[in-house]
């Protein structure tokens, strides 16, 4: 029994998503024809209570899409050092934006509305970049799974209209923070601009993002996505996996955040574990005590059980509960975690 927790992306689609897939309408949604992307933007836009929707091929393309969107050559953005943005796409906000990122030391990836005041650069002081967006994540990934309090978003948000910048939401896991917080999609589409979501995450679907934001918006998304290369043809195949995801498979996720929370008590347990982070839904990071165990020696332990997890650097590794993580599967992980 193969255990792969490296993240929540390793999920294959069930019977039944399988099913909406194989008997899908499609067309050319380059043509903006494919009836069933078509069907899956207007969906999304309507639980958010925002006006428009558009379908990509990677989380990574919808923040690079919105950072254009929001920013010019020179500019400045606003992120927590942990930001998905600017860890984890490849450098793509000075490559597809010639933008930099300003970069806040917040916790657990969360900041403060005063922290964001302090980081923007004053805009008739020519010398420093003009500081143009603020980019949140939520739920957090390298932050470990945490939630944003709304009342700090809401702040945010009015430093940024007092100060005429764009505000934009990374919610590749927002569905999780929903879930964990009882918090509705509206409530987000209220706070932001543009608001991007991964359908391929926990919601389990093999590939698909959504863009969300005005008209406006997402009519100049959609010659941005072109010009990024994400114009997809047939893509009704995929927005079907999508519109079966968002029917079937949010309030499942308390599942996850339940597995990872037992995980979580099961490591604290540990006297080799150093340190578990906070777990609020579906991500576990936590340190070995080196004096006991070394990680590569604890990773190599699992691996020989072919439970797998994954490391991130600075001696922390992480797992990732998801829907192809069975209670079978859990419960003999807790078992085997015991017996290390
Ligand atoms: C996964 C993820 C993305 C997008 O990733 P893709 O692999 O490009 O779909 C963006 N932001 C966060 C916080 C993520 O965890």
């Amino acid at each position: 029994m193969k255990i792969n927790l490296i993240s929540d992306t390793v999920t294959k689609p069930t019977a039944g998503m399988l099913n909406a897939m194989m008997t899908a309408e499609v067309g050319d949604d380059v043509f903006k024809n494919d009836p069933s992307v078509n069907a899956l933007e207007e969906k999304v836009a309507k639980m958010f209570g925002m006006e428009a929707a558009l379908f990509f091929p990677s989380g990574t393309m919808t923040n690079q899409t919105a950072i254009k969107l929001h920013t010019q050559p020179g500019e400045q953005l606003i992120c927590d050092k942990y930001a998905h943005v600017f860890n984890y796409e490849g450098g793509g906000v000075s490559f597809n934006s010639g933008v930099s990122c300003r970069l806040l030391d917040g916790q657990r990836g969360m900041v403060t509305s005063k922290q964001v005041e302090d980081a923007i650069n004053p805009p008739d002081f020519y010398h420093s970049p003009l500081t143009s967006l603020v980019c949140i994540e939520n739920t957090t990934n390298k932050g470990g799974g945490a939630c944003w309090d709304i009342e700090e978003l809401k702040k945010i948000k009015a430093v940024c209209e007092k100060h005429g910048l764009h505000y934009h939401l990374d919610g590749a896991r927002l569905w999780n923070a929903l879930v964990a917080k009882k918090e509705g999609p509206k409530q987000y589409g209220a706070l932001f601009e543009t608001i991007s979501v991964c359908l391929s995450k926990g919601l389990g679907c093999p590939v698909g993002s959504v863009l969300l934001g005005s008209k406006e918006n997402i009519n100049d998304a959609l010659r941005i996505r072109k010009i990024f290369g994400g114009g997809m043809r047939q893509s009704g195949f995929l927005a079907a996996a999508g519109i079966y995801a968002l029917d079937n498979h949010i309030t499942r996720l308390a599942e996850d955040h339940k597995k990872a929370a037992e995980i979580g008590t099961e490591l604290a347990s540990l006297n080799f574990i150093k340190k578990v982070e906070p777990i609020e839904t579906n991500i576990i990071i936590f340190e070995i005590d080196e004096d006991f165990m070394s990680s590569e020696n604890f990773n190599s332990k699992l691996a020989e059980k072919d439970i797998h997890i994954i490391s991130m650097g600075q001696g922390k590794l992480r797992m990732v509960t998801h829907m192809d993580y069975t209670d079978e599967m859990h419960n003999y992980f807790l078992k085997t975690l015991k017996r290390l």
